[in-house]
């Protein structure tokens, strides 16, 4: 098995319109597309007759209109929010005021430890900061609608209040951005954590869902040998950065130019926010050490 995840990118699906990707699923992206959300950010509609919403999505017209049109004369009892990035919750307030559902979700938004002295939070503007559930889950609980049940399994890495969702009846899970087929996920400080994040990932390699339904791109249809795939990647960035360190390496901006070639340029800033997600595990393993806490701008070596 080689590190390269088997990535799937091919999804032929408007937005704004309803498909079914699996029977008693349903599914409806939004108009959003770009280097972070892939051709839009998917909102899933589960049941018949009386539904859940995963994700309700941007707040965009557009969006909450084929939502509510998809659900018309059926009663939405329950949303569920995997976190709370600006492409996946700000659609709540809308959905549930024009349904009356009950908002699932881990909590409000927050980073993953508090932000250094003199360091600004790069990831601000992404998160909803307004959001804040009717009920919030901890991990195992499960909600029973009519025909389903979601059970909570908290997934912390790519926010601290990342959730997904197994689907109980089909093995399923709704994975929002934890693991995806199109890409890797993005961990960066201070809203991720990369130790949270691995240890989300062996989580689910243990849970075993046959079958994934991501926040973006296609469904994942098999999900355990995916999900091994996405631990080896990360076992194999950390094994470069280590080298590059090796090899002399001092700083993240010539370790991402150095390990992620090829990168589309809009995703740069990201690139180096995962390095330095590495960097904070890293050091806190002690394998690597810089001096105060580990910063984008940090000096780095291998610990001695
Ligand atoms: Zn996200």
């Amino acid at each position: 098995m080689s590190e390269d995840i088997p990535f799937n990118k091919s999804l032929d699906l408007a937005p704004d319109t309803v498909d079914e990707p699996a029977p008693g699923l349903r599914r409806v992206m939004a108009d959003n597309p770009g280097p972070f959300t892939f051709k839009g950010t998917m909102s899933y509609i589960l049941g018949r007759g009386k539904v859940a919403i995963i994700d309700p999505g941007p707040a965009d017209d557009a969006h909450i209109g084929a939502l509510l049109d998809a659900v018309r004369g059926e009663t939405v009892t329950a949303i569920f929010v995997t976190h709370t990035h600006r492409d996946h919750s700000p659609a709540v307030p809308a959905i549930k005021a024009a349904t009356g559902a009950t908002v699932y979700a881990e909590g409000p938004h927050r980073p993953a430890r508090a932000l250094h002295i003199g360091e600004h939070n790069p990831l601000d503007s992404s998160g909803d900061h307004d959001f804040r559930p009717d009920v919030a889950l901890k991990d195992g609980e499960v909600v029973t609608g009519d025909g389903w049940s979601i059970e909570a399994v908290t997934t912390p890495g790519h926010t601290a209040n990342h959730m997904a969702y197994a689907w109980r009846e089909r093995s399923a899970l709704f994975a929002g951005d934890h693991v995806m087929a199109w890409s890797t996920s993005i961990v960066a400080p201070p809203d991720g954590a990369m130790s949270d994040y691995m240890a989300s990932l062996n989580k689910l390699s243990h849970r075993g869902e046959t079958v994934y339904y991501p926040g973006h791109g296609p469904a994942i249809p098999d999900a355990s040998r995916f999900v091994a795939y996405y631990i080896l990647h990360r076992k194999a960035r950390e094994a470069s950065i280590l080298h590059r360190l090796a090899k002399g390496a001092t700083d993240i901006p010539s370790i991402v130019r150095a390990i992620y070639i090829g990168i589309d340029a809009r995703l740069t800033g990201a690139a180096g926010l995962s390095v330095l997600a590495h960097m904070e595990d890293l050091v806190t393993r002690g394998l690597v050490a810089t001096d105060g806490a580990p910063a984008i701008d940090g000096v780095y070596r291998l610990a001695a």
